[in-house]
Order: structure tokens, then C-alpha cells, then sequence
């Protein structure tokens, strides 16, 4: 069980921490946007709440109440990506994130990024290591691929989110990435979450195809737990019955944990469909129901894509998403 404790406006975390460790615990200062809070344990005996409550600068303390203090102290507020300012979450303005499904050359993806930026997109994504259901289908470039994402995005000025598959990859993809994605077969491959929380970037995590919101939050809560400074969640789709879309779009799982929760979620109508042609009237509905952003695949050339060509988006269609969406500009279209 852990243990939450809300300070006073204007105490020192510090100080607190400090105190704590007197009674011989150690705590993790978290910042909300209504508290600070600090969170203790999982500890092995029980605290005394009454020495805890008469520490100086706590208000509250909060038993185990939730299982998940970490992102509870971080709801309401946006995650930090990139040095330039750029937020995502609550608070924040809406963003467009698009890319390819894979880095396959450096010129595709250079076009890529002008195709994103152009239709107002403010990252691109794009994956150097790619999960594949059979063992023979194209797996990414990797490492290589990195630096042509990373000098992309800097070339039209985006943020860059890209996938670390396993833990081997995690400080290579952490060196280049704004933000670190977690896949939706990783999302409970703990040993990778730790590995992303302890790099310091914020991660993208994406939902399992078959997890409740619970293990999401949860999975959440891992990457927090090891250190990563936010977490962005991201819906792309779930197991449903339906056999002609590539999986059920859940915006009702993002909307509670973005409405209700005050959690950054984000929606992948691509992954979540399967098909260009439910992408945009998806990403649309994501957008009016106040997700924090949408993630769409696009391709310079979907015909000729070595992954998830039938779902990425031509640079026509990205550019009247953009506009759909509000985010191009008629100065970035030109
Ligand atoms: C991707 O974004 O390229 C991807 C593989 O997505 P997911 O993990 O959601 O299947
Ligand atoms: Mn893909």
C-alpha cells in the first residue's frame, strides 16, 4: 500500500522529505496542479498517520486510497515534450501528431515531416523498430532510421515521438525521441516501462489491445513509479467483435480518463481502424470529445508503404485533416 501526503500551499518538499526520512522513510515529491504531494512506499510496516499528520507543511494524509498517487498528483496539468515548449494534456492546446508507421529512408521521411508540419501537425512520429505480428514482415531499419527522424523533425521544426521496442533500445530511442512510445503489445512489459521512466523522457503509452482502463492507469503509474517526468496515454483501439475494422475505437475509455480523470490522452484512429477511410470522421470525433490530441499515420506514398499502407493517410488527405481539424494554417499550406 502506498501512502499520500497533501502539503499546505507554500511548504517545503524538501523539508518534508527530510522529516520523513527522521522516521526512517523515504518519499517521492509529485507536483499536480491543485497539490503537491508526497508519495511514500510501497513501505514494509505501518506508518504512524498521526506522526505523518503532525509533520510540518502536511495537510492531508491519505491512506492507499488510490492505486495509482503517482498520475492522481499529476492530473489536470500537460506533459512537457521537447525543449521548445510544446505541452500535451489538459490545459494545453490541442495537437496533431503524424508520421509514417516506419521510417523506411531518410527522404521519405524528411517529405514526411513537411507533410506533417504543412498540415499543422506539431510532431512527428514514425517508428525505427516496429512491432510485427509475423516474424518475416518488415521490422524497421533501426538505429540509422533514428537519425533521419530526429534530423526531420528538427528540419520543420516538430517534436518526435518513436517507438522503444525493447529494453535494449531504450537509451538509443530516449537519446533522439521528445517523447519515448510505448507499443500496445508492450504495455505491460514492466521491465521496458521501467527502463522508459528511468530514461527522463515522457512516454507515450499506448493502450493493450485487450487491457481495462484499470491496467492502463496502471501501467501509467509503472513508468511514473521509475521516474519518467509525464506520460501521455494514447487509445488505439480494443478487442472487440467487429472482424472489418482492424479494432474497436474506445473513445469512451479515453474520454474517462481525460474528462473525468484529467489524465493526456491522446487517440490513434489509424491503429484503432485499420483503414484510411474511418480515419479522419475518428479523429474528428476525438477532437470534439476534448482528447488532448490525435495520432494518424501518413505516408508520402501509401501504395508503396512496407507497413500499414491501407491505413496511412496520403498527403492530400493530411492536409484536409489539418484543416478539418483547424491546426493548418492557410500559411502553413502554402
Ligand atoms: C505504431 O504506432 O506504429 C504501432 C505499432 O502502434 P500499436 O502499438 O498501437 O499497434
Ligand atoms: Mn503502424
Amino acid at each position: 500500500m502506498t501512502t499520500v501526503l497533501h502539503l499546505h500551499a507554500g511548504a517545503d518538499p524538501a523539508a518534508v522529505k527530510a522529516a520523513l526520512q527522521g522516521l526512517g522513510v523515504d518519499g517521492v515529491v509529485a507536483r499536480g496542479a491543485g497539490a503537491t504531494v508526497v508519495v511514500l512506499g510501497p513501505v514494509s510496516r505501518p506508518l504512524p498517520a498521526a506522526a505523518l499528520a503532525d509533520l510540518p507543511g502536511v495537510a492531508a494524509v491519505l491512506g492507499g486510497a488510490s492505486p495509482h498517487p503517482r498520475l492522481d498528483a499529476l492530473a489536470w496539468t500537460a506533459v512537457a515534450v521537447g525543449p521548445s515548449g510544446l505541452a500535451i494534456g489538459p490545459g494545453a492546446p490541442r495537437v496533431l501528431i503524424a508520421g509514417p508507421c516506419a521510417a523506411e529512408s531518410r527522404a521519405q521521411v524528411d517529405e514526411a515531416a513537411a507533410q506533417a508540419a504543412a498540415a499543422g501537425a506539431k510532431v512527428l512520429r514514425g517508428g525505427a523498430y516496429k512491432p510485427r505480428t509475423s516474424p518475416y514482415a518488415f521490422d524497421g531499419v533501426g538505429p540509422d532510421a533514428l537519425g533521419w527522424l530526429r534530423d526531420a523533425a528538427d528540419r520543420h521544426g516538430l517534436a518526435l515521438v518513436t517507438e522503444a521496442l525493447s529494453e535494449r533500445d531504450v537509451a538509443r530511442v530516449a537519446e533522439v525521441a521528445d517523447l519515448v512510445q510505448i507499443g500496445s503489445r508492450q504495455m505491460q512489459a514492466f521491465a521496458l516501462l521501467r527502463a522508459v521512466g528511468q530514461s527522463a523522457k515522457p512516454a507515450l503509452l499506448k493502450r493493450g489491445r485487450a487491457a481495462t482502463l484499470a491496467e492502463w492507469r496502471l501501467a501509467g503509474e509503472h513508468l511514473l513509479a521509475a521516474g519518467a517526468p509525464g506520460v501521455v496515454f494514447c487509445e488505439r483501439g480494443i478487442l472487440g467483435a467487429e472482424t472489418e475494422l482492424r479494432n474497436t475505437f474506445d473513445l469512451a475509455g479515453a474520454v474517462v480518463l481525460r474528462c473525468s480523470m484529467g489524465l493526456p490522452v491522446v487517440a490513434d484512429p489509424s491503429h484503432a481502424a485499420g483503414r484510411r477511410d474511418v480515419i479522419a470522421p475518428l479523429a474528428r470525433a476525438a477532437w470534439a470529445a476534448g482528447l488532448d490530441g490525435v495520432i494518424v499515420e501518413s505516408h508520402p506514398d501509401a501504395r508503396h508503404a512496407l507497413s500499414d499502407g491501407v491505413q496511412a493517410l496520403s498527403p492530400a488527405e493530411l492536409a484536409a485533416l489539418g484543416r478539418a481539424l483547424g491546426t493548418a494554417t492557410q500559411e502553413e499550406e502554402r
